[in-house]
Formats: structure tokens, C-alpha cells, sequence
């Protein structure tokens, strides 16, 4: 098994690849598909509706058919160019308090994709000789989760970033759904766990951030 790291052109948000030979999942997907040249998407994961996480979904279910897989609120939200994020995208790259962008890049204002399936609170699933559990982790937005692959590895999408506190003040973040149902879950993480985080370079989990 093999995990890609690709930087989009949307706040650079993160797009990873999880490969088995010519198998592949995608977790949140940008607008560039050319990553998936020759090799079968099975499933495309999302770890929270913000328009900079979600911005290829139309067109990577265009092109591979694989099937949409995120927590009902993200599921409920990517519908809703408000919801996501998109309708409101020039003041939120400014809210990104992590990047400075000298011009905008371009983005659809009325931005709207589709789940296929969705869970609540907990799911877990096989690939490939693999195990995935995605857990609901409320707090950046309504419909954030992290990913957990065979217990060595973990997705974070905006929940956990290294060395910048999570952040909470987005349309649909809540700091009391952090600390009640988040926190303690990302407390259960062993020390020294990888972390593909939804921004910048993954790092491994110390117990004291
Ligand atoms: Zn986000």
C-alpha cells in the first residue's frame, strides 16, 4: 500500500491517494482528475464540506464512477453552495489565517456535489486487506471526521493540523461539539501516530497538542 500527497490549487488543501497496485481511494478530491490516470477509484472519502476539500467531486465521480462516501452533515451540506462554503469563499481565504494569497484563485460561487452514502457517528469498512474506520469529529464543521487506516494512520482533514490550533469559527463550527465529542476521541490516538492532515506536511501525534 502506497499514500500520495497532492496540494490543490484551492488554499492548498490536501488530496491523498491510498493505493493498493492499481486500486485507489481518494479522500478529497480537487478539480485536477489527472491523479487518477490509470488507476481504479473505488471510492471517493471526504473528511468535511468546505468548498477547498470537496472542490473535484463532481469531477472525479465524472470520470472514475466511484461512489461518495462522508458523514450525514457533510453530506446534508456540500448540497448548499452556503453550506459548503463555496458561496462565501473570497471572505473565507481571508479568514485562513495560515495562507497568504496574493490574487484568488478560481472558484465556483454556486459549487454543489453529492454523497452516495453516509454515516453517522461511526462506520468501518475492508479494502483491499485494509481496514478503514471513519469516525464523526464535530467542531471545524458539522460534517468533519477523521480516517483511520489499519490503526497506523489517520486523515485529519482540518480537526488536527500540526502546530496551528483547529479552527472553530466557521458558519457550522461549534467549540462546544469540539470538546464534547472530539476531543475525547482524538485523546484515544497511541503516541506517534501518522498524521495526514488536510494542510501542510504530515506529522506524528504527540499526545500534548
Ligand atoms: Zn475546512
Amino acid at each position: 500500500m502506497e499514500i500520495h500527497r497532492f496540494v490543490s490549487d484551492l488554499l492548498s488543501s490536501n488530496m491523498y491517494l491510498i493505493t493498493e497496485g492499481k486500486a485507489a481511494l481518494v479522500i478529497d478530491p480537487f478539480r485536477d482528475t489527472s491523479p487518477a490516470d490509470g488507476l481504479q477509484i473505488e471510492r471517493i472519502l471526504l473528511t468535511h464540506e468546505h468548498y477547498d476539500h470537496i472542490s473535484g467531486v463532481n469531477a472525479w465521480k465524472e470520470k472514475t464512477g466511484a461512489p461518495v462516501l462522508c458523514s450525514r452533515p457533510c453530506g446534508e451540506n456540500i448540497r448548499s453552495p452556503r453550506k459548503n462554503l463555496s458561496r462565501i469563499f473570497e471572505p473565507f481565504c481571508e479568514l485562513q489565517t495560515w495562507i497568504r494569497l496574493e490574487r484568488l484563485p478560481d472558484f465556483d460561487p454556486n459549487y454543489s456535489c453529492e454523497a452516495d452514502k453516509v454515516f453517522t457517528d461511526e462506520m468501518s469498512f475492508d479494502w483491499r486487506g485494509h481496514r478503514l474506520r471513519l469516525s464523526e469529529l464535530p467542531g471545524h464543521s458539522e460534517g468533519s471526521i477523521g480516517i483511520t487506516l489499519d490503526e497506523m494512520y489517520f486523515f485529519s482533514g482540518d480537526s488536527l493540523l500540526e502546530n496551528s490550533l483547529t479552527e472553530l469559527r466557521f458558519p457550522g463550527g461549534s467549540r462546544k461539539q469540539w470538546e464534547m465529542v472530539s476531543l475525547p476521541k482524538l485523546e484515544t490516538l497511541p503516541d506517534g501516530m501518522k498524521i495526514f492532515p488536510g494542510h501542510f506536511e504530515p506529522f506524528q501525534y504527540k499526545k500534548t497538542m
